[in-house]
């Protein structure tokens, strides 16, 4: 039998990136190319594979009507949406217990708001939550499991996050407020497969999948940058040790950043140059590979299955 597989898409907007880089956010929240161009093209691939997968909203974005339409667009076509936060934060950790809570649960209540006006009914209400950053906190894993989420997928077990902080420096130019991203140096001791949250009763955590040995980041956007060789040498440790794999796309992924300002520096835009042809034609060749070795399925799906 095929292990599991999870394709995960942060649906974070034009607005969210360009605010982990340190630009101002509005200019892009209203007319957003991810909501607008991405995810019609997300869904397109993902229905061309007949692949289902998990989509991390930001509770924001569900509030307003012209982006709530295209989020019922996502469970028309069966997926399943997650909390993604209210507002992206970076750092939740940094917050009181308090603002914890209220962001993660303003962000719920607006998301099975929308969901509940249009007749979604509650089985299609998120049961997971990612923290901004995968900021995987202790803290931030207590509030989701008494907010009764059934998992977490925020944990980015590798030991390479101060890496990822020096190319969001080079790409921003500056230190910002995302101290707390791409986790901790522990968390890369933290194990790579599902498994129980301690100390949080009923709550699992689904960690992004990091290379097994030198716990290496393979997510989308590094692979658009290292290339699909790559990607194959880091997932071929699932393959051997028959692991499921959780596999992570951002909403950016499906859209021409060519002409949008994402970072403030010449040399971050670098990052955002490639044409949606070569983006579109990579990701379906990753789908693809998973597709023929895992069994891909909605991450609620997988919970339910461990009662
Ligand atoms: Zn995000």
């Amino acid at each position: 039998m095929k292990p599991p597989a999870f394709i995960q898409i942060d649906l974070d907007g034009i607005w969210a990136v360009r605010r982990c880089y340190g630009l101002t956010e509005d200019d892009f929240f209203e007319h957003d190319h991810v909501y607008e161009e991405g995810i019609p093209c997300l869904l397109d691939l993902l229905s061309k594979k007949g692949i289902p997968a998990t989509i991390f909203v930001v509770g924001r974005d569900a509030g307003m009507e012209r982006k709530a339409a295209r989020i019922f667009s996502i469970l028309a076509n069966g997926h399943e949406i997650g909390n993604h936060s209210y507002d992206h934060t970076l750092g939740l950790s940094l917050l009181q217990d308090e603002e914890i809570r209220v962001n993660i649960d303003r962000a719920q209540k607006t998301l099975t708001g929308v969901m509940e006006k249009q007749n979604w009914g509650k089985e299609n209400y998120p049961v997971g939550f990612r923290a901004p950053g995968y900021n995987a906190h202790p803290r931030v894993l207590k509030t989701v499991a008494s907010l009764g989420f059934r998992y977490d997928s925020s944990l980015f077990p590798t030991w390479w996050g101060f890496v990822m902080r020096i190319i969001d420096f080079y790409i921003s130019g500056r230190f910002h407020e995302a101290k707390r991203q791409y986790g901790s140096f522990a968390g890369g001791l933290k194990p790579l497969r599902p498994h129980p949250v301690k100390e949080c009763a009923g709550l699992y955590e689904l960690p992004v999948s990091v290379s097994p040995n030198l716990r290496l980041p393979f997510h989308f956007g590094i692979i658009l940058e290292r290339g699909f060789d790559y990607y194959r040498r880091c997932v071929q440790g699932y393959i051997s040790r028959g692991m499921p794999l959780l596999y992570l796309f951002h909403g950016v992924d499906f859209v021409d950043t060519r002409g949008i300002p994402l970072t403030p520096t010449m040399r971050g835009s670098g990052f955002f140059r490639h044409s949606i042809k070569m983006k579109l034609k990579l990701a379906e060749q990753i789908l693809d590979h998973i597709s023929a070795r895992f069994s891909i399925m909605r991450a609620r799906d997988f919970i339910n299955t461990l009662g």
